[in-house]
């Protein structure tokens, strides 16, 4: 047994291998997992309901880590942005979002990222790592402790591609969703993917109700190709293919997100092309006006642009709507906070 494997590294059923290699019942796995993500202690020693010599046997075996906070930053809002750092040194970002009654948390399913978003200071860096199934949960517990509150919503949008990272995201979830672990809603945890097709043809068949947004930012292929480099090997036309069989096989109508991108993806071209292309899919449509990202070039449309889309899409029976912006004071564009540190 490697003394270096770490504890959160290990998925719902690897924790349920480690404790049927201790020889124990399995109820005592849920107890395992409270300790890990619920109360978030730091050492086995502490998990009191355990035998000792199940805590001496974990401690033999197993590492467990804890990250630290190394960075936060809040808004006038309310937004908290964290500078998570690993066992290892690595730094992801997370972000909490209090609004109605409901706390959000966006958290990274990599350190950096391969997929070269043009707007997005995350991708100009490249990837990291990927994180493991803890270090995702574990974020959310990061803002559930310094909020004091449970967290009711999770949201992988943070750093990474979910779907380049699949079992570590969906035994993360698990954990977010186990009600010995983080207790949320599956329908109130989603996954954001750039339209890694394979990820969004398996996730379809998950048996849980998690919700799925995909990044579309335009609906004409040259211009997608340029904004998100990471899939221009995907056609638009197999997308769409994918998005409508998740949404006949799951019942659920996945997200698309649309950073608008001034002089890019803003043109009644763009969006007479978006209107097409979302015509008989289930769908809703998020338009986010992008925050200028030192470095990227990228320039923040008018207001203007984003009612317009929001008009004709609706007029033509899409829905849609224009996220609020949150955190622009301590630069919510992803990969901001990393960066400057
Ligand atoms: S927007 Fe997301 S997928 Fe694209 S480069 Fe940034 S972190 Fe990666």
């Amino acid at each position: 047994m490697d003394k270096q494997t770490d504890i959160k590294r290990l998925s719902q059923a690897g924790l349920e291998d480690a404790m049927r290699d201790l020889e124990q019942p399995a109820w005592r796995v849920s107890s395992l997992v409270r300790w890990l993500y619920q109360r978030g202690v730091t050492s086995f020693a502490e998990m009191t309901d355990l035998p000792s010599a199940v805590r001496d046997a974990l401690t033999e075996r197993y590492t467990l880590s804890s990250p630290v906070v190394v960075g936060r930053q809040a808004s006038a809002d309310g937004t908290r942005k964290y500078l998570v750092r690993f066992a290892d040194g690595v730094t992801v970002e997370t972000v909490g979002l209090p609004s109605g009654g409901r706390l959000t948390v966006c958290f990274s399913t990599q350190a950096g990222c391969a997929m070269g978003c043009a707007f997005c200071a995350t991708g100009q860096g490249g990837l990291v790592r990927n994180l493991s199934c803890g270090e995702m949960a574990d974020q959310v517990a990061v803002v559930a402790k310094d909020f004091g509150e449970r967290v009711t919503n999770a949201v992988a949008m943070g750093q990474g591609e979910p779907f380049a990272n699949y079992d570590a995201v969906l035994a993360a979830l698990r954990f977010m969703n186990a009600k010995d672990g983080l207790g949320i809603g599956a329908r109130h945890i989603t996954v954001s993917t750039c339209g890694v097709l394979s990820g969004i043809r398996r996730f379809a068949k998950e048996p849980e109700q998690f919700t799925l947004a995909v990044s579309l930012h335009s609906a004409v292929q040259p211009t997608r190709d340029r904004l998100m480099p990471g899939v221009h090997g995907y056609r638009l036309r197999d997308l769409r293919d994918a998005l409508a069989d998740y949404a006949e096989s799951t019942g659920r109508r996945p997200t698309l997100e649309y950073a608008l991108v001034a002089g890019v993806n803003d043109s009644p071209k763009e969006l007479n092309a978006l209107v097409e292309w979302c015509t008989g899919l289930p769908c809703h449509v998020n338009l986010i006006p992008v925050n200028p990202v030192d470095g990227t070039g990228v320039e923040r449309p008018d207001d203007e642009a984003s009612l317009r889309f929001r008009h004709v899409l609706m007029r033509s029976g899409i829905e849609s709507s224009i996220r609020v912006e949150r955190g622009v004071d301590i630069d919510a564009a992803c990969g901001q906070l990393r960066q400057r540190s």
